[in-house]
């Protein structure tokens, strides 16, 4: 195994009681990376046997509430279960300074109240953010990742990430409509991870806020086309919009199917794919 990906939440805003927030799991030589920090985000860590101080990197596509809403719960987690101090690095994109300091600014009392009850606990949480731009943000050992701008506007900028190792290449796409950023980083991966959408069903709801959730996602027809563009082996398609009815997968990987003859996994939470 080289590369594990685990779809650790699949789910969108709207709360579900199989699907946790944005967040997917990568494990590569010896490293254990979180892309994003959805909903119950935790919980699905500790079911991939991962706790939040086996972290060694988190990485933030954007900044939408849905994707970092229990960044929070990974960061006081990691810090409680810490033997000695030891820093997280969050990596994502400029502003992320900027909500982790609301998060601090927010863990103020909880962090008196542990220093004030624990007498070997003489640090807070360590957080080291890490602001990117496009280009290799992570080198180390044989281990990649590379971010690219992605299209999720009006939230910008967003990023993608390529995460590689030993050959293999696996893209976290995050929130995005197909753009320049997004192919680059495709060209040639392994597995390329998409956060989809159907826009036959979103039309059909009347509201006009959900249907204005079309403007700054990739359809799963769009996924399947950037898969094909870059030529990747294995599409992953999470995050679905709305939130899929019971037996239906068969009907959004149709969608996809007609546009790349790859494999095409719909994902669940805890769906994983080692390559
Ligand atoms: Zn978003
Ligand atoms: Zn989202």
């Amino acid at each position: 195994m080289t590369i594990e990906v685990v779809l650790l939440g699949t789910g969108n805003p709207l709360p579900d009681r199989d699907r946790a927030g944005a967040a997917t799991l990568v494990r590569a030589g010896g490293r254990t990376m979180l892309f994003d920090a959805g909903r119950a985000v935790c919980m699905r860590l500790a079911a991939a046997g991962v706790l939040p101080v086996m972290l060694d990197a988190v990485f933030l596509t954007h900044l939408h509430s849905d994707h970092i809403c229990d960044l929070n719960d990974v960061v006081t987690t990691q810090w409680v279960m810490s033997p000695m101090p030891k820093t997280l690095r969050v990596f994502g994109p400029p502003r992320t300074s900027e909500v982790m300091d609301g998060l601090r600014a927010m863990l103020v009392p909880d962090v008196e109240y542990r220093l004030a009850h624990h007498a070997d606990l003489t640090w807070g949480p360590q957080v080291e953010v890490i602001e990117v731009s496009p280009g290799v943000v992570f080198d180390d050992d044989g281990l990649r990742v590379i971010a690219a701008r992605t299209d999720h506007r009006p939230v910008e900028p967003t990023l993608g990430y390529r995460v590689e190792f030993d050959g293999k290449a696996v893209v976290l796409a995050g929130d995005t409509v197909p753009c320049a950023g997004l192919d680059h980083l495709c060209r040639g991966a392994d597995v390329y991870v998409q956060t989809v959408l159907r826009d036959d069903l979103v039309r059909m709801v009347p509201m006009q806020r959900f249907v204005d959730t079309i403007d700054y996602h990739s359809t799963v027809e769009q996924a399947a086309q950037t898969a094909a563009r870059g030529g990747v082996g294995t599409l992953m398609l999470t995050h679905q919009i709305p939130t899929p009815g019971p037996g239906t997968a068969d009907e959004w990987v149709a969608l996809a199917r007609q546009h790349f003859a790859g494999d095409i996994i719909f994902g669940a939470d805890l769906a994983s794919i080692s390559i």
